[in-house]
């Protein structure tokens, strides 16, 4: 079945603008498994843009070559609101200018009202529940009247990504290794895209307060089944947010091998048919996400960086000096910002001027840091 294409529009939000998305479907609807890849929800993320170029026409490739045989969404951007934002001539892509705040934050939270909707109705047949969940889902969405044009988007994007099996939010970060995060069931599951990717850490996340994109597909899986113990429900969608690593790592060369390594993953699943090779050796083990130090400016200043992005640094290391340029005596105006853990620096700020709170750098070490433990660890 050739690929189609669908450009479903976004409700309005003011008189006499329209918008709308592209999405790519490759294989039968309704087969087995379902992949849901997305770029670019932080709009102003350019890596992923690049790497659905590559990736479409890959799959166009093997679709020609009869080479489908799951189901296959591509949404080449995610985020057409998001793509017209520019504010004196900056992209604004992370947050909505409108007041509406981080577009990756407030995704549906599914769990309760599919909880509602299962009551009774789950057996001991964990696939016969899949398919419950997965409807009870769908219904609820499409239960969603959305008002605003992001509502609009919110509820088209999650109700392709909803039924998959597999979901991939591709973003990047400032200056940045490859690296992706997901929730602590689906590792070791997603080690072969990680391996694949090339990805420098992976981090893991219990779902928490935020419901970014990844999560609201992958966490009700959990939730529910904590919610039913005595009925089977497994962890149905392997959801994982990519960081191709940072917003200048944008090249043919780049989004060529990303696409390919992902096309290699879709092979090893099952979706794409062909031989994927042998599955690289991994880069990184998975790490909790309450063991990456996030080294944040204690006041505003100029950012001058000690150590280079991919060193192995030791807990007390200056990773980076920050310059206060109205200190009356220049040698009393820097302070040093160091490290509280061993570890990878897995990101830098690509822009070296900070305001006080900002986060200027990310070690990734091996054990859980106190000041990283029990609160909000998704960096807004
Ligand atoms: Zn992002």
């Amino acid at each position: 079945m050739p690929r189609r294409t669908d450009r479903p529009p976004l409700p309005s939000q003011a008189p006499g603008t329209a918008r709308s998305l592209t999405i790519h479907r490759y294989g039968t609807p309704g087969a087995r498994p379902k992949a849901y890849v997305q770029a670019a929800l932080h709009a102003d993320e350019t890596p992923a843009l690049l790497v659905q170029h590559h990736l479409t026409r890959l799959l166009d490739d093997a679709d020609a070559a009869g080479e489908i045989t799951g189901e296959i969404v591509i949404v080449p951007y995610a985020n057409p609101i998001g793509l017209a934002q520019f504010l004196n001539a900056r992209h604004m892509g992370r947050h909505e200018l409108g007041s509406a705040g981080n577009f990756n934050r407030n995704w549906p939270d599914l769990f309760e009202p599919v909880a509602d909707r299962l009551g009774g109705r789950l057996t001991a047949d964990a696939e016969a529940n899949v398919a419950l969940v997965r409807k009870a889902m769908a219904e609820t969405l499409e239960a969603r009247k959305p008002g605003t044009e992001l509502e609009g988007l919110r509820v088209l994007l999650a109700r392709e990504a909803v039924d998959a099996d597999l979901v991939l939010d591709l973003h990047c970060d400032d200056e940045a290794l490859m690296h992706l995060f997901t929730i602590p069931a689906h590792w070791p599951g997603c080690a072969d895209l990680a391996a694949e990717l090339g990805c420098r850490a992976v981090l893991l996340a219990d779902p928490a307060s935020g419901n970014p994109f990844d999560e609201a597909f992958s966490a009700p899986w959990i939730r529910l089944a904590a919610r039913f113990p005595d009925h089977p429900i497994p962890p149905a969608c392997l959801s994982a947010t990519v960081e191709l690593r940072g917003s200048a790592d944008v090249s043919d060369e780049l989004a060529g091998a990303d696409a390919a390594a992902l096309l290699r993953v879709l092979r090893r699943r099952g979706l794409v048919a062909g031989d994927p090779g042998p599955l690289p050796a991994p880069l990184a083990e998975a790490t909790r996400l309450d063991a990456m130090d996030t080294l944040n400016t204690p006041a505003a200043g100029v950012l001058s960086y000690k150590v280079a992005l991919g060193a192995e640094v030791a807990e007390g290391d200056v990773i980076a000096e920050l310059i206060d340029p109205a200190a009356g005596d220049p040698a009393e105006g820097r302070r040093r910002i160091v490290s509280r853990t061993d570890g990878l620096l897995l990101a830098r700020r690509l822009h070296r001027y900070a305001l006080p709170g900002m986060t200027v750098a990310k070690v990734v070490g091996n054990r859980t840091l106190p000041h990283r433990t029990g609160g909000y660890l998704l960096e807004d």
